[in-house]
């Protein structure tokens, strides 16, 4: 029963955020099937990104940065750590190596105010010069 009710093209409006809205739920479930996908088949998860992607510059929209961290922004491929992807924390910073094209990004973690945790015991002295 798919109603069609599509009237002739109006200026910007509130529906357009009706859209918005739409394709920010698009982008959640296409990150969330790239995720259980990856197991099946991992291409399928580089397609939910790319789908998620075009859904975001078709609306302008931003990929929430908890989704950024998911996908190589090099390759565009879903990362899963541990099986296309390294994760690890350096200096406050979030670095991914992406296995798929062999590339870092880095990621700035945002710190939670009077909750500062030192952890001396984890020095990571390895130089990672590119
Ligand atoms: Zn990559």
């Amino acid at each position: 029963m798919a109603a069609k009710t599509k009237k002739t093209k109006s200026k910007y409006s509130k529906k357009s955020e009706a859209q918005a809205r739409i394709a920010k739920e698009r982008i959640d479930t296409l990150f969330a099937e790239a995720k259980n996908a990856f197991r099946e088949d991992p291409s399928l998860s580089h397609r939910y990104v790319q789908l998620a992607r075009k859904i975001a510059m078709k609306y302008k929209l931003k990929i929430p940065s908890k989704y950024r961290r998911q996908y190589c922004k090099h390759c565009y491929r879903y990362l899963m750590p541990g099986e296309n992807s390294r994760v690890r924390t350096r200096e406050g910073k979030l670095v991914v190596y992406c296995l798929e094209c062999k590339k870092y990004s880095r990621y700035v973690i945002k710190r939670k105010l009077g909750h500062r945790c030192f952890s001396p015991s984890h020095t990571v002295s390895r130089s990672s010069a590119d």
